[in-house]
């Protein structure tokens, strides 16, 4: 399969070219050039499979041409190893809890894919690849933790020192192997401008393959289209339902833009959602047609703080650029702080149910706009556990932190702190290998 670039003006190259490099030369993003249709039977099947063995039918759909099939099982296997439970909050609403993983948060599942897929081309090319990842906090866990052990692949996660919380620091900071924490004397903004650098300095890039780990890469953002399929199969062996919707918290559209794809290859979702924050950048381009990149404001549901969703133009170049296209499949509705934390509040208090406020965002949403004959399915993207603070100041009661990330904190933090300086980073990127 061949992939193209977003802005037209790159050549089209290999899945292994795509998942290398990561954004084109053009700096658009890469889309397959076909989207394979799965055939009637697999859908009449479908309550019968389970997790595994849905995403085995749906990777071979999408990377089959290009990766043996034994490996991608193997893939599917080593990345998808803990639960997806969809549970029943109230009448026609349910939750797909994606926070069973290594960093409880659904990135996990697309960090690891993206790790074992890249090892797998690495491995084809004989030279080491090192990942750089600019994190806030959640994203560098989750990669972190994905590439850990991972073969032929080193890992250097920046982050503004003392700006992101100890459980977060944790979980990337204490691993050690082929991962490597560089604490920045900065803000995240100075940590991303670093990696952009990086990137950029073609000095270091012939000495050095790097490449990036966000929600860019095909490898990473695809493999989040399993958990929709496999949604639908819990759905069917839950409920009787016609018409369902996906409400998806969204921040770079990474989750939302895998859902996308998963409609198209034939999963019968009526429409999705997309929850937003106060950065609701893309509500206003379905109400407007006007797309506004703008600077990012803070919110309790932080990792939707985003103010140029980077996979904005997959969303456009997959409807053809019609917004009249987009807006028939897609929603969207915001919420402030305030409105979350209610949400959490009253849905504990009426069922029981502890969301997050990723997860409260996108319950209201799927409130607020599902049709009464529509089934909704909200995605509740994060453990509350590690939005412990927030979430207990919404109920009023202590949250239990579930021991595998406790024990994060028990390890001892190796960091090397790191001045605001590429020359520095250039410096220390070229000693280490
Ligand atoms: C990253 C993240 C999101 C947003 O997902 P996108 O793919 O960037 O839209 C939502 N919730 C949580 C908990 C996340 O970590």
């Amino acid at each position: 399969m061949k992939y193209y670039s977003t802005n037209k003006e790159a050549f089209v190259v290999s899945l292994q070219e795509a998942v290398v490099k990561g954004l084109a030369p053009d700096r658009g993003l890469y889309m397959p050039e076909r989207i394979a249709r799965l055939p009637k039977n697999f859908f009449d099947e479908i309550e019968n499979s389970g997790l595994q063995d849905i995403s085995k039918t749906i990777v071979e759909a999408f990377f089959g041409e290009d990766i043996p099939k034994e490996e991608l099982d193997a893939i599917v296997d080593d990345t998808l190893n803990f639960e997806i439970p969809l549970k029943n909050v109230e009448d026609g609403i349910y939750a797909l809890e994606l926070f069973h993983g290594p960093t409880f948060a659904f990135k996990d599942v697309g960090a690891r894919f993206m790790a074992r897929m890249l090892s797998y081309f690495v491995k084809e090319e004989q030279q080491e690849i090192n990942v750089l990842v600019a994190t806030s906090g959640d994203t560098g866990s989750a990669v972190a933790n994905g590439f850990l052990g991972v073969e032929g692949i080193k890992v250097f996660v920046l982050y503004p020192s003392g700006k992101v919380s100890d459980m977060q620091e944790a979980q990337f900071t204490t691993l050690g192997q082929n991962i490597t924490a560089l604490e920045v004397d900065g803000t995240f903004d100075d940590c991303q401008a670093l990696v952009k650098s990086a990137f950029m300095d073609e000095g270091l890039n012939t000495r050095l393959k790097l490449t990036s780990a966000n929600s860019i890469n095909v490898a990473r953002f695809l493999p989040q289209s399993f958990y929709y399929f496999w949604a639908y199969a819990q759905l069917i062996q839950q409920t009787q339902f016609s018409k369902t919707v996906f409400s998806v918290p969204s921040g770079n559209l990474g989750n939302l833009t895998a859902g996308l794809f998963a409609k198209r290859t034939g999963l019968p979702v009526d429409r999705f959602i997309a929850a937003n924050n106060r950065n609701d950048v893309f509500r206003e381009y379905l109400q407007t047609g006007r797309y506004n990149p703008r600077a990012s404001v803070q919110t309790i549901a932080n990792a939707m703080d985003v103010g140029a969703p980077s996979n904005f133009d997959r969303i456009l170049d997959l409807y053809s650029h019609s917004h009249k296209a987009i807006t028939n499949d897609i929603s969207s509705y915001r919420y402030n702080d305030t409105e979350i934390s209610k949400a959490i509040k009253n849905v504990y208090q009426g069922s029981g149910y502890l969301l997050d406020p990723h997860g409260a965002c996108a319950y209201l949403a799927l409130k607020e706009g599902k049709k009464p004959d529509e089934t909704g399915i909200f995605l509740a993207t994060a453990h509350p556990a590690k939005f412990k603070k927030t979430v207990e100041a919404c109920t009023g009661i202590p949250i239990q932190i579930p021991s595998a990330l406790a024990a994060f904190m028990q390890h001892k933090k190796q960091s090397i702190t790191l001045p605001n300086d590429f020359g520095l980073l250039k410096k220390k990127l070229i000693g280490q290998s």
